[in-house]
């Protein structure tokens, strides 16, 4: 048995189960369809067979899950920080050992591939552990004393709230968004993305499993303009955490304004790497390749834009196509596969439709450009060369392992290309001038930038973009100041003259 049968057949030991239970709503504990009956399929982008019948959840079932957490808020939001912070830290354990199963579910539900998605778990607990730890201080403020008095910040969790996520590494990032608000103190009604609903219902058996008391999280799956439009506009919810698309980030500020929600948006970008002939071009050849081509170029902070200076373009893309046309493009699940299928037929064919237009608009196919096979949603590894700022394949998030190369002349010109676009999430910048470096870095606009390396995160810093790419950031102590609210209590520390009116 090769190791790749060998992974197929044990991940169809854990689909099993799925296929026979389906993929139902958690509310208070309880495992439940949809109170309308009504169910929808999920599909593998390997071969597009269904996997499981999924709740298809509307309004009434995130009345029942808002209950839910409305109830179990009066004891968790509670809870002594020290006492959630053991109970997430169980949480983060059992989430460890069920590791295989969730980055096997991860793969056959969403086509990312077995190599990235194997430590997919382990990070997952790592954020549980992080915002555990943190747990115990949340609540704590600052004394801010003047002569006469003692203000005493503090904060307290914000209610229930409302996590949306999208189908990309849809395990890391429910995790990212869940464990802080937890540990804040809030409890969750999450809505997973409809292409991705497997580790999602994962994560609430895990967590309650391990002790996570029922209706802490609550699981409601659905159509985004059904269940997840029902979350935004629900009075019991007190904040919406949401990742996803720009265009959905704007209608969910709409829903929610009536109920003035408190919102979070981690949105979509299209990020440049930035490459100057004086960096290490070896080094930058591997980032760059590796931000656009792993997790299936599905990335928020994949880098999209690769702005080589002029002097190296030729070269530097040439190397980049040789990496691209050497990657393993095959199933999840076998070890060496790099790029896998992505999500759904959907989205493959918007990401096969910038092929058309790329041509379309004067930009040459450097690399890729085609389908692989005529099963599932296979796509190679892509270089478009010789486009201009302008092209759509320049300017939109294509959200596939598709990397758009465009020249620049000097550091002026690589920042007016690298600004002129509507998002700013992450920006990459290789040189090995420290002070051009600065320069850049100060007029960059993006929310994170790494200088000389890939994406390497750590979790007490800041993540999120600005201009369309975001609102809020999370990470440390920005998360909690999401999920909790600061209120301030003002003390005499001596008798003032209060003011007589009247007399
Ligand atoms: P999407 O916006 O289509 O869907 C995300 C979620 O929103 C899904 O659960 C969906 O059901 C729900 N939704 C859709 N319409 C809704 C509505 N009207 N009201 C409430 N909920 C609604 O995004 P996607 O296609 O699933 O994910 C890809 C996008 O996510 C990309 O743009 C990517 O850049 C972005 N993303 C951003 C980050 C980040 O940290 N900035 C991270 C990962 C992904």
């Amino acid at each position: 048995m090769t190791k790749l049968s060998d992974n197929i057949a044990r991940a169809q030991d854990y689909m099993a189960r799925f296929a026979k239970e389906g993929v139902m709503n958690r509310i208070g504990g309880q495992t439940v369809p949809a109170q309308s009956g009504e169910t929808f399929q999920t599909i593998s982008p390997v071969d597009l067979k269904p996997l499981a019948q999924v709740a298809k959840g509307g309004a009434a079932d995130i009345d029942a899950a808002v209950a839910a957490a409305q109830k179990a808020f009066a004891t968790w939001g509670r809870m002594p920080g020290a006492e959630r912070r053991k109970i997430l830290h169980q949480v983060a354990d059992a989430i460890e050992a069920r590791a295989e199963e969730i980055a096997f579910t991860e793969c056959m539900d969403t086509g990312q591939v077995l190599r990235f998605m194997s430590k997919a778990a382990l990070r997952g607990a790592d954020n549980f552990r992080f915002f555990a730890d943190k747990a115990p201080q949340a609540e704590d403020g600052q004394a801010l004393r003047t002569a006469n008095q003692m203000n005493v910040t503090s904060r307290r969790p914000i209610g229930p709230v409302g996590v949306i996520t999208p189908w990309n590494t849809p395990f890391m990032l429910s995790t990212w968004k869940i464990a802080p608000a937890l540990a804040a103190g809030c409890t969750v009604v999450h809505k997973p993305a409809e292409f991705s609903p497997m580790t999602a219902r994962l994560l609430v058996e895990i967590a309650e499993d391990a002790g996570l008391p029922p209706g802490v999280l609550n699981l409601v799956n659905g159509m985004g303009e059904d269940a997840g439009k029902a979350l935004t506009e629900h009075p019991g919810i007190k904040a919406i955490a949401f990742v996803g698309e720009s265009r959905t980030g704007s209608m969910i500020m709409a829903q929610g304004a009536k109920t003035l929600k408190r919102v979070h948006f981690e949105l979509g970008g299209k990020n440049p790497v930035i490459v100057f002939d004086d960096a290490d071009l070896d080094r930058a050849v591997d980032a760059a390749t590796f931000m656009i081509y792993s997790l299936n170029g599905e990335r928020c902070t994949s880098s999209s834009r690769l702005l080589v200076q002029d002097s190296i373009y030729d070269d530097f893309t040439a190397r980049v196509a040789e990496v691209a046309n050497r990657i393993k493009v095959g199933h999840p699940l076998d070890p060496d596969t790099v790029v896998g299928p992505l999500i759904h037929p959907e989205h493959e064919a918007k990401v096969l439709s910038y092929f058309d237009r790329a041509r379309e608009q004067g930009a040459t196919i450097a690399a890729g450009g085609e389908k692989v096979g005529e099963e599932g949603c296979f796509v190679r590894p892509t270089l478009f060369t010789g486009a201009t700022n302008d092209m759509a394949i320049a300017q939109e998030e294509i959200f596939g392992p598709v990397l758009t190369a465009i020249p620049f002349r000097d550091e002026e010109d690589a920042l007016s290309i690298a600004n002129d676009v509507d998002y700013g999430l992450a920006a990459y910048l290789w040189t090995n001038d420290l002070n051009r470096a600065m320069r850049m870095t100060d007029r960059l606009e993006a929310g994170m930038m790494w200088v000389n390396s890939e994406n390497v995160r750590h979790l007490p810093t800041p993540f999120g973009g600005v201009k369309a790419s975001g609102i809020g950031r999370d990470g440390g102590e920005w998360s909690f100041d999401f999920y909790m609210e600061t209120v301030n209590v003002s003390f005499p520390r001596q008798l003032h003259k209060v003011p007589k009116l009247g007399g």
